[in-house]
């Protein structure tokens, strides 16, 4: 019988963490790796976000509903348009400041 695997077993430990950040090699690759862990984003969340989404006054990532992108996977399989995988709970998720330092 298959075993249902749980997202909770994905968690990684705070000693992971850093032992992901240490092998860092500059900003682009800290925020590559901190901001979806501390903000919950999705890799196509990351893959997309834009400057744009950053909320300074609210500390928060606002995710829209859908934009229009010229990604490969976007012009190929969704029409230019990307949109966050569930809409209802993707449009507005906190970011502690102590990512966007
Ligand atoms: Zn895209």
């Amino acid at each position: 019988m298959p075993t249902v695997r749980s997202a909770r077993q994905d968690v990684l430990s705070d000693e992971e963490i850093q032992q992901l950040t240490r092998v860092c090699r500059g900003i682009k690759d800290e925020l590559v790796v901190v901001v979806p862990l501390y903000a919950g984003l999705r890799v196509g969340e990351l893959a997309h976000l834009s400057i744009g989404w950053l909320n300074w006054q609210e500390s928060t990532i606002d995710i829209p509903q859908r934009q229009v992108c010229f990604c490969w996977d976007c012009r190929h399989y969704r029409h230019s348009t990307w949109e966050p995988k569930y809409t209802g709970v993707a449009s507005i998720i906190p970011s502690a400041s102590f990512i966007l330092r």
